[in-house]
Formats: structure tokens, C-alpha cells, sequence
């Protein structure tokens, strides 16, 4: 979030305080995968300061998603070091933890092939410290927001697992479409339309139907995108109430942060020492 706005901090806290509670509700169980904030941990700040002595400008200008950011928010005054160097930033999230595996989108691939330069690089340098990491794709490694760019918040584009039954419908009547299929009868092509890209995430029951009724142009994309909406509510209904009771519980947010911070420690000390060590710095 800091990346493209660093001027909005007053957010922060009940950014993070939502992402953690997604995490929960989306069934992450902190007694066995350690939730923690970033910041909780000064080391990684003084890794991705050493890491970033190491590489080298041209690697971090190549990275498609950087254009990409400085293109989609050129309203936005985010051409920073921050996200020139958010690569760097995400080498440390991964290799102070010793990272062997990341689930990452189509889209973080260039990122990791980066972190895996970086650390390839780090190790030749100053011998076998850091674990170089391998990108594990899910079976939807690239999901489509309403303007058929990668769905994402950034980009206000977005369907939030948190949105009401509502804002769900609304949201996913302002999809894209296939741009040939201007009305009900005219055939459509599935395999280039945001809605059908979700309806394959969310609606295994009535896919070949939709498949099939879209090429033939007797489905509507009205009706096409309110089918999809029915199941993204039906879907996410459990979501939104767990959510909704893990909210309710004072404290929690801060309570799993900290307890996720004091696990995770003894680990980054002991990566960051293994570090500074390597670099001659202890
Ligand atoms: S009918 Fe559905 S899949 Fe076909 S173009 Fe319209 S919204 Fe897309």
C-alpha cells in the first residue's frame, strides 16, 4: 500500500487491521501459518538496505510490473524508490524466513525470477546464505478485474471478499465483456471475457451451459453476469459471516500480530545474522 500511497498513512491501520481479518476468515489458521506485520521486525528494513547494494538498477527497470503500476496510476505521483525497489523488498519478506516455496499470481513471476537473481547473486558473493526460492502457481494464477486488467485494489477494480450482496451485484455489472457481443443473439467469445474468467473460479455447476449459450448468443451478458453474481454472493456468504464474528472479538487483530511476531522472530535474527556475518559486518 505504501508503494502507491505513501500519502494516505492514516489508512494503514485499518488496512492491516483488514487484511488480517480476511486472512482469518478465509480459513488461515495462525496456530499453523505465522501471521505477522512487517513492520513489527526492523530487520527486514535493514536487509532489503543491504540487498538493494547488490542489485543492480537495470533488473528492477525490467520488471513489467513496474511500467505496468507507473502506466495504470500516471495520475498518481508514485514513480519513488519505494516501488522501483518493492522487488528487493519481497526478496526479504521471502529469504529472511528461509521462503522455499511462494504462492504467487502469473503476474509476481518477474518478481520472483528477480528475487531468485538476487539472491543467486548474494550467495556468490558471499557464500551459501540465503534459500533460493521456487513460485508455486495456484490452479486461477491470474484472476480479471472489471476492466479486464488483473484484478486488484490498486486499480479500484476489484471485487473485495468483504463486499455485500450489493455491492457484489453492482460491481460485476460494470465487467467488461466480449466487445463484439453487443446484445442478446449476437455469439460471444468466452475465452476472452473477464465475467467468463470468474464464472470459471465460481460456477462449475453451469459452466459448459455458459460456455456453449454464450457462443451460440442465446445468453445475454446481463443475465450471464447476474448468474455469476448469485454465485460469488452464495459463495462468499460463509466468508462475510466468519468475517463478521472474528471482527466482533476485541483484540484480535492485535493479539494474533503479536503473538505471530514473538514466533517468527528468533528466525529473522538468526537469517539477519547469517547475513550481516556473510557481509563482514559481525
Ligand atoms: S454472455 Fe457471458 S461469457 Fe459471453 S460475452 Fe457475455 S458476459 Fe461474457
Amino acid at each position: 500500500m505504501l508503494t502507491t500511497h505513501y500519502d494516505r498513512t492514516d489508512a494503514l491501520p485499518a488496512a492491516v487491521q483488514g487484511l488480517v481479518l480476511d486472512l482469518l476468515a478465509a480459513g488461515i489458521d495462525p496456530e499453523r501459518s505465522i501471521v505477522y506485520r512487517q513492520s513489527d521486525l526492523p530487520e527486514v528494513a535493514e536487509m532489503a538496505l543491504l540487498l538493494g547494494m547488490i542489485t543492480p538498477l537495470g533488473w528492477l527497470e525490467r520488471v513489467p510490473t513496474y511500467k505496468e503500476r507507473l502506466r495504470d496510476l500516471a495520475e498518481r505521483d508514485i514513480a519513488n524508490l519505494g516501488l522501483l525497489g518493492y522487488p528487493v523488498l519481497q526478496t526479504v519478506d521471502i529469504t529472511i524466513v528461509n521462503g522455499e516455496l511462494v504462492p504467487v499470481g502469473e503476474d509476481q513471476i518477474s518478481h520472483l525470477e528477480i528475487s531468485r537473481e538476487i539472491v543467486r547473486r548474494f550467495n556468490r558473493l558471499y557464500g551459501e546464505v540465503l534459500v533460493e526460492p521456487q513460485a508455486l502457481l495456484s490452479e486461477n494464477p491470474l484472476i480479471l478485474g472489471s476492466d479486464g486488467r488483473k484484478m486488484s485494489k490498486s486499480l479500484d477494480n476489484a471485487i473485495d471478499l468483504n463486499d455485500d450482496p450489493d455491492a457484489i451485484r453492482a460491481k460485476v455489472r460494470t465487467f467488461l465483456t466480449d466487445p463484439r457481443k453487443l446484445r442478446k443473439g449476437d455469439p460471444g467469445r468466452p475465452e476472452i471475457c473477464p465475467v467468463f474468467a470468474l464464472h470459471r473460479r465460481f460456477s462449475q455447476d453451469i459452466l459448459a451451459w455458459t460456455d456453449e449459450h454464450c457462443r451460440t448468443g442465446e445468453l445475454g451478458c446481463v443475465d450471464c453476469k447476474t448468474n455469476l453474481a448469485d454465485r460469488i454472493i452464495e459463495q462468499l456468504a460463509p466468508f462475510r459471516e466468519r468475517r463478521a464474528q472474528l471482527a466482533a472479538e476485541p483484540g484480535l487483530v492485535d493479539r494474533v500480530l503479536a503473538e505471530g511476531a514473538a514466533k517468527v522472530r528468533p528466525v529473522v535474527e538468526q537469517t539477519m545474522g547469517a547475513v550481516r556475518e556473510a557481509m563482514r559486518f559481525a
